[in-house]
């Protein structure tokens, strides 16, 4: 059984442990689900008490595992939230079937190392006056994922802002998974003076290379077998893109390659500079060259990026 694990320089007569009942054991994990008694909890840190902040949507993996694991390394204490954000979804997107397991999740944060997982409800993050609040981020979110999913990254800006409104982290755990989101928070904090470090974090792989992610719980056995062939690609492409002679050669490679080898269909694929997502004018490693890729196997919409230079 997992015992209780005090917060580092906190005592418990601190903050209130709940104990929270899973099959066998009694997880002593923090679990708070509304705002006032998180800021109750966040006051009675003491000064100088470094927060570490993993804000996730739950179905936790190994990537979210090894975001919490950079955290508890460089804070003092360490705080996941699990929401599933319905502003980031669109219509007819996955919101409604995406994975609910806050149990298996509170396990996997305490072995961890996790202090507090925040869980609210939907009404607790967004009242019913609530208004709808726009955001550009420059020119980051109308390209790739911003493009093929109108609206998706204004939620995620509302959402991490009110996050960390609440949370107020001294530093924020992001995984490169989602490259995009990174470099578009990162604008965030640098324009809003949220004064968070922005942390972002390596992939995390299946051993065959597929990259972890919640929504991998959706594929059948037969199309589990086909995802792994985004990760193949970029693998192939990191080693011989300097063999294709532009662009749209390179293009061409990859949509042959998925109708070909799967029933994938490909959302985009892209070739970006790292700093900004510009077009790359060449094959030159200065411009930090970074393949991007989206394509549904079935229903699920998957994604994956990794640089080209070493
Ligand atoms: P999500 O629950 O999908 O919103 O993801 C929460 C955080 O975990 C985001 O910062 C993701 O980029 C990160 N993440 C998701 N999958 C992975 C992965 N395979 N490797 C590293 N980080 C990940």
């Amino acid at each position: 059984m997992l015992g209780s694990r005090p917060i580092k320089n906190f005592t418990k007569s601190q903050g209130k442990r709940t104990p929270f009942k899973n099959k066998k054991a009694v997880y002593m994990i923090q679990i708070i689900r509304t705002i006032p008694e998180f800021r109750k909890f966040r006051k009675s840190l003491p000064p100088h008490h470094r927060v570490g902040f993993v804000p996730t949507m739950g179905a936790l993996h190994a990537g979210h595992a090894s975001l919490v694991e950079f955290s508890v390394k460089e804070n003092d204490s360490t705080i996941s939230s699990v929401f599933v954000n319905p502003t980031q979804f669109g219509q007819g997107e996955d919101l409604s079937k995406y994975p609910r397991m806050l149990e298996n999740d509170a396990e996997i944060l305490e072995k961890k190392g996790a202090n507090v997982l925040f869980a609210p409800v939907t009404s607790e993050i967004y009242p019913e006056t609530s208004s709808q609040i726009g955001f550009t981020i420059h020119d980051l979110d109308r390209k790739l994922c911003g493009a093929s999913r109108p609206g998706h990254f204004n939620g995620v800006v509302q959402v991490v802002s009110l996050l960390f409104h609440i949370i107020h982290p001294d530093n924020a755990y992001f995984g490169e998974k989602d490259f995009q989101q990174l470099m578009i928070i990162k604008q965030l904090v640098k324009e809003q003076h949220f004064g968070v470090n922005i942390h972002g974090c390596p992939i995390v792989r299946e051993p065959d290379g597929l990259a972890m992610s919640s929504r991998n719980l959706y594929l059948s056995h037969e199309e589990r077998k086909q995802a792994v062939l985004l990760s193949q690609i970029l693998f192939y492409l990191k080693e011989n893109y300097r063999d294709f002679n532009n662009l749209e050669a390179v293009k061409s490679f990859v949509s042959e390659q998925l109708t070909q080898k799967s029933v994938m269909r490909l959302d985009y694929f892209e070739i970006l500079s790292e700093n900004g997502l510009n077009e790359v004018s060449g094959w030159d490693s200065a411009e930090r060259p970074h393949a991007f890729i989206a394509a549904f196997c079935g229903n699920t919409r998957l994604i994956d990026n990794m640089p080209l230079f070493s």
